[in-house]
């Protein structure tokens, strides 16, 4: 095991995609297995140093971020242990990169669906932050596809946790580790929002399966060190389609009977498991892009058409057998909401796909150089709301950022109700005001029974804003949890709720 103490070698491991400043750590450890992981952890807990988990650090939250302590980087356990191809599953070591696993399974013609976009996290990362992204829309998160979780306590001991075997049970829930002792827990008794998705604390329900409670713990219940994933046939083709509206209210009918039929041919599909369905629309994904978003892709992508209310990006998983009825099918779509088709672009090969990527890609990066441009930070929010609240959620997004005269960009996972308004402040002034309105639209989501994050966590960024989400009497029960876990709080110290709720 490598152990690393001089600042010039911890450096890189000291950020995260949040561009918080300030991190540090005592010693950096990078182990090469599970029980040297477990040792280090021994040795905190004892001498209670704070112990922060390092993944790939693609994090927008700041969970990686070490203030003091020790700093462990599991880069180190980045074994693919087993792929198994006729009970589609895939056991990993936590520190395997999401691309590597892609990569070996698109060899095999084999597919992982959750898709953070950065494909350079790893995998135990991607768990710990119940990691989603556009095809969430179809597949669920990260959650859906974990079966089985090796995890370190920061006692030292470890867990072995199979989805189905361990249930809560009047409000508690007892776990044997594999030295067999005994730990006794309390699940939270707060209800998880009717939002599709939910990155916000820990996940509860009637009889939450153990397994729950690790996936999207950001770092403070245990280290995941081993993760069996399940993995599914790679589909034969797809059908895309980057598709303009001239008016926002036939895209938001559009994304509506999207949503309803796709919703629809899940239900024949689970009603009839064993047919095939043919010929029903089943959007595997529906992204959003606001006016000021193909603004900002039109600097890069010089392509994009003008004078459009917005777009939508669309794609549906086809075959040889109904690839062209389902061609019909969305056009039929597209032309009853007065797409404007003459500027929309359509394809059904990983060549042209590229070019719907790069659309993607020219937001990020044009939206970067502006805010490098003006020396600031943009404001992003990561909020959903339940279905029947999201079409009043956008128009109050855009009456108070219009309102504002701030810059803005709305893009994001409309299929969701999933959107992330990035408000890009030119001057310090109009960084504070960028920070009002987001306590605004936190309000906002959280009386409209929405989450302040929908995939991205709270990490050290966002905890203020879980308070208002859960209030104080939900943060202690979270804490009171952790306490289970990590008695001496030591693991993740400032992820999710601040140090004050240890210690009541
Ligand atoms: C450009 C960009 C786009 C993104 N888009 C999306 C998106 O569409 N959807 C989405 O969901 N996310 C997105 N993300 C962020 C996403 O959170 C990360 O990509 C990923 O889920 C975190 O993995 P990581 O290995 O980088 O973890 P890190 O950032 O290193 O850590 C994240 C948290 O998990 C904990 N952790 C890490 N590994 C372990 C482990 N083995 N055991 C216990 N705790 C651990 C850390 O302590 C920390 O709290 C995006 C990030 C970037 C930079």
């Amino acid at each position: 095991m490598q152990v690393k103490t001089q600042t010039d070698e911890l450096q890189n491991y000291l950020t995260d995609a949040s561009n918080i400043k300030g991190g540090h750590a005592e010693k950096l450890f990078i182990p090469e297995t599970a029980e040297e992981l477990a040792a280090v952890l021994r040795e905190a807990n004892d001498e209670k140093t704070p112990v922060t988990i390092s993944g790939a650090r693609t994090g927008t939250v700041g969970g990686a971020i070490p203030f003091g302590g020790f700093l462990i980087s599991l880069e180190r356990l980045n074994k693919i242990k087993k792929i198994n191809e006729e009970n589609l599953f895939a056991v990993v070591g936590c520190g395997v990169l999401l691309t590597d696993l892609q990569k070996e399974l698109g060899a095999r013609n084999l597919f992982y669906p959750p898709d953070p976009t950065e494909w350079s996290c790893q995998i135990g990362g991607t768990v710990a932050t119940n990691a989603s992204g556009a095809k969430s829309f179809k597949y669920g998160a990260t959650r859906a596809f974990v079966q089985r979780l090796e995890i370190v306590l920061t006692s030292g001991e470890f867990l072995d946790l199979k989805r189905g075997e361990t249930f809560a049970e009047n409000g508690f829930i007892e776990l044997q580790t594999r030295a067999g002792k005994i730990i006794r827990a309390k699940i939270p008794t707060y209800f998880q929002p009717k939002t599709r998705k939910n990155a916000s604390g820990y996940f509860t329900s009637a009889n939450t399966d153990a397994i729950d409670l690790f996936v999207g713990s950001e770092g403070t219940l245990g280290a995941i060190t081993e993760i069996q994933l399940k993995i599914l046939p790679k589909p034969e083709g797809f059908l895309s389609g980057i598709v303009f509206f001239k008016g926002e209210k036939d895209l938001l009918c559009f994304v509506n009977e999207a949503k309803s039929l796709s919703f629809e041919t899940r239900r024949n599909q689970i009603q009839n498991p064993k047919s095939k369905i043919q010929n029903q629309i089943d959007a595997t994904l529906l992204e959003y892009f606001d006016s000021n978003s193909l603004d900002f892709i039109r600097e890069k992508f010089p392509k994009t058409p003008e004078n459009m209310a917005g777009a939508i990006f669309f794609e549906q998983e086809t075959d040889a057998e109904n690839e062209d009825g389902l061609f019909e099918l969305w056009n039929a779509l597209l032309e009853k909401y007065n797409t404007d088709l003459e500027s929309s672009w359509f394809t059904t090969t990983e060549n042209d796909l590229h070019k719907m990527l790069e659309f993607r890609h020219a937001l990020p990066v044009s939206v970067n150089e502006r805010i490098v441009r003006y020396k600031q930070r943009k404001i992003g929010t990561d909020m959903a709301v339940p279905d029947e609240n999201f079409v009043s959620f956008l128009k109050y997004y855009k009456q108070k950022l219009d309102e504002s005269a701030l810059d803005y960009v709305i893009f994001g996972h409309i299929g969701d109700c999933h959107l992330h308004a990035n408000i890009l402040p030119k001057t310090e002034a109009e960084a504070a005001k960028a920070k009002r309105l987001y306590g605004h639209f936190v309000a906002q989501t959280v009386m409209l029974g929405g989450t302040i994050s929908a995939e991205h966590g709270i990490g050290k960024l966002k905890k203020n804003y879980l308070h208002v989400m859960f209030g104080e009497r939900f943060l202690n029960e979270m804490a009171e949890l952790k306490r289970a876990f990590d008695p001496k709080g030591i693991l993740g110290r400032g992820n999710i709720f601040e140090e004050k709720f240890l210690t009541n």
